[in-house]
């Protein structure tokens, strides 16, 4: 076999064999053809498309180029839930402390940023003492007994996705529905969940910016978590907007501990409620109404911020111990209106450049730096009001007028987007 002829065959928009992708996936992993060659056969993925049977080769391909986590010494549903990338989604630090209140066991490997959608590790990595990285042993016992352990990715999982995501993110390649599928559900499938519900968002800080795309790959998604006899339920969730108040690690930490405190901003109160409800009915085969109920129960009786400090603790974290020493400097509002919209991308790239995420994956990040949005889409603002805060250790010139410059303030107040969009099963 040849790497090049394989590239023509995909060339000529002809199907692939499942040999034909394995020869080329573990060919690049083992070094045997280069970033050029990849490249190549990756760019006529992204022109040409691949079937659900390439789709499904090279997800199984990815899978088997490394670990396959083995949790069925547990008794118990196992619910893995992923966010396809957000900017200021803490939801993984709020929904894994309920779901295991519940009796469901969330084992969750999670990723650092890259771009500008913020990574779970960094976020947790803003507590002090929080150990990200855990034995296969001492994760598993704490999933019996705390319910929940969130880690960081382990290293030898789907390695060949690894190598591949990398390029992929140099030569941008990324927004390709069979190639993010494939490399989701390579991670998901090899990490050893029953049953994986995905937040796929949907907007301008989102890989999908359609509605209609993002339902193409949840299909994708759910039709290869059946061949591997996994339930997948995707939900499509707005990411016009920053989610919550807070963009940035440590401020992201404090936003969960208010939440848990019952200070919540609504948007980040529903979707985190959703998909607790989602994760619990699915695995505890009970509706979406109870399992709703059941969520608000454990939030509101501290159920849920008991098994939340259990957990940080559990896992070497002081949560009264961030790593949040920075300067702050309070942006006015110089316009009166209806905030009608707030442009993620914006905040994120200014949240990015004050030094919260990284370019390159070997880049040192500032856990304080961010934001905190102290009005959100739908207020109404006057000339004077805080509109928000910047925390910053570097100053970034014009900072105010970059942070000002994401909100949309107009005369009239305009119908807000729904944060769930839809659910597919
Ligand atoms: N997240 C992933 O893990 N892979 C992609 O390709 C895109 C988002």
């Amino acid at each position: 076999m040849k790497a090049l002829d394989i590239i023509n065959k995909k060339n000529r928009k002809e199907k692939l064999s499942y040999d034909e992708i394995k020869y080329i996936v573990n060919s690049y992993v083992k070094g045997k053809i280069n970033d050029h060659t990849m490249s190549e056969f990756l760019w006529s993925v992204y022109y040409n498309g691949l079937s659900i049977e390439e789709t499904i080769s090279l997800t199984d391909v990815m899978i088997k180029s490394g670990d396959v986590v083995d949790l069925s010494c547990i008794n118990k549903k196992i619910v893995d839930k992923h966010s396809t990338g957000g900017v200021g989604d803490k939801i993984t630090l709020i929904v894994s402390p309920i779901v295991a209140c519940a009796g469901v066991i969330v084992p969750k490997m999670s990723g650092r940023g890259l771009g500008l959608t913020g990574g779970t590790v960094d976020k947790l990595e803003s507590i002090t003492g929080y150990k990200l990285k855990l034995s296969r042993k001492d994760f598993i016992k704490e999933l019996e007994t705390v319910g929940c352990a969130v880690i960081s990715q382990s290293e030898t999982i789907a390695l060949a996705d690894k190598k591949i995501y990398a390029l992929r993110d140099e030569i941008g390649a990324v927004d390709s529905i069979p190639l993010i599928a494939s490399s989701i559900m390579s991670k998901k499938i090899a990490s050893g969940s029953d049953i994986i519900i995905i937040d796929l968002k949907v907007g301008s800080g989102a890989f999908m910016k359609n509605i209609k795309d993002a339902v193409k790959l949840a299909k994708t998604m759910i039709k290869i978590g059946k061949f591997y006899n996994k339930k997948v339920i995707c939900t499509l969730t707005d990411m016009n907007i920053p989610l919550g108040r807070n963009i940035g690690n440590s401020l992201e930490v404090k936003e969960v501990i208010d939440f848990f405190n019952g200070k919540y901003d609504k948007r980040l109160y529903e979707l985190s409620v959703y998909i607790s409800s989602l994760m619990i009915s699915s695995a505890k085969k009970i509706s979406l109404k109870k399992s709703k109920e059941l969520v608000i129960n454990l939030i509101e009786s501290g159920h849920a911020k008991n098994k939340f400090n259990e957990w940080i603790k559990y896992q070497g974290g002081d949560i009264k111990n961030l790593k949040d020493k920075a300067k702050k400097f309070i942006v006015i509002s110089n316009q009166k209106g209806y905030i009608n919209s707030i442009d993620s991308v914006k905040i994120a790239t200014l949240v990015h450049d004050l030094g919260a995420g990284r370019k390159k994956k070997s880049d040192k990040i500032d856990y304080a730096v961010g934001v905190t949005l102290n009005k959100t889409i739908g207020d109404k603002v006057n000339v004077g009001d805080i509109l928000g805060v910047i925390y910053y250790n570097k100053n970034i010139k014009d900072k105010d007028i970059l942070f000002k410059d994401a909100f949309k303030i107009e005369k009239k107040k305009r119908n807000i987007k729904k944060i769930i969009i839809k659910t597919i099963k």
